[in-house]
């Protein structure tokens, strides 16, 4: 068997606070967080900028051609990565319920995630990253060394996500965001290539009733009694 690589993988279904538990992991390992997530959501807004019809693959192929995307870390500790395409940060448009679907959509298409795979593995190539995403563990990084998956009630996951963006200051239809919840998770978990589910070696944690620190600490003591 080849070598395991330093790399951690989380993956699991929308709103169940990867994001949180993966920057917080990354930082407590001193490793790099990648947010693949993000660079489906630039590729479903540069799609939508750009008047490309996301059902027609070989409009998007075009387009991938000369994708450009950038990931920074963020300004404030507690912030979503910054994200670049072309040169032009669009962290502040891309984390909407709307480019969520946007980009759950767009991932479903395989030369949307030949592509965004190969950058991936480029920028995990020297370990020392928690890559957070669906598909992190099974088929992006399947030689990390060690992959968990995230999961909680929809119900309370719906109830993050409401938290989160009332917190920046948005109005949610509180059923609308369940429903957007539960389609984007059959969405993902259906779709032919690379769906959203447990890579075999992934060890599994139910968050719904565990904070955040809490998943990070049992992560953390996991990796370092591994
Ligand atoms: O994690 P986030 O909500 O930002 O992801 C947005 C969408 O991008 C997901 O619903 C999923 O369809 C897609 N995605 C994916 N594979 C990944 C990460 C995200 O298909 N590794």
């Amino acid at each position: 068997m080849s070598e395991k690589l330093q790399i951690v993988t989380i993956d699991g279904p929308s709103g169940v606070g990867k994001s949180t538990v993966s920057r917080g992991l990354a930082d407590r390992l001193g490793f790099v967080y990648l947010d693949t997530g993000a660079m489906y959501r630039a590729v479903a807004y540069g799609c939508r900028e750009g008047g490309v019809d996301v059902e027609d693959e070989q409009a998007v192929g075009r387009f991938l051609q000369d994708l450009h995307i950038e990931l920074l870390p963020p300004k404030r500790p507690d912030d979503d990565v910054r994200v670049f395409l072309g040169g032009q940060e669009i962290s502040g448009f891309i984390r909407t319920p709307e480019m969520g679907m946007l980009a759950s959509k767009v991932s479903a298409l395989p030369v949307v995630r030949q592509k965004l795979t190969v950058m991936q593995q480029k920028m995990g190539r020297a370990g020392k990253i928690v890559a957070e995403g669906r598909d992190t563990g099974t088929v992006v990084f399947p030689q990390a060394a060690w992959k968990f998956y995230l999961d909680a009630d929809p119900e309370e996951r719906a109830r993050r996500r409401i938290n989160q963006l009332t917190l920046k200051g948005e109005r949610v239809d509180e059923q609308e965001i369940l429903a957007q919840i539960i389609k984007r998770d059959r969405d993902d978990s259906e779709r032919t290539i690379a769906p959203l589910k447990a890579a075999d070696d992934a060890v599994r944690i139910d968050a719904s009733r565990l904070s955040a620190a809490e998943v990070i600490e049992r992560m953390f003591s996991f990796i370092k009694g591994s």
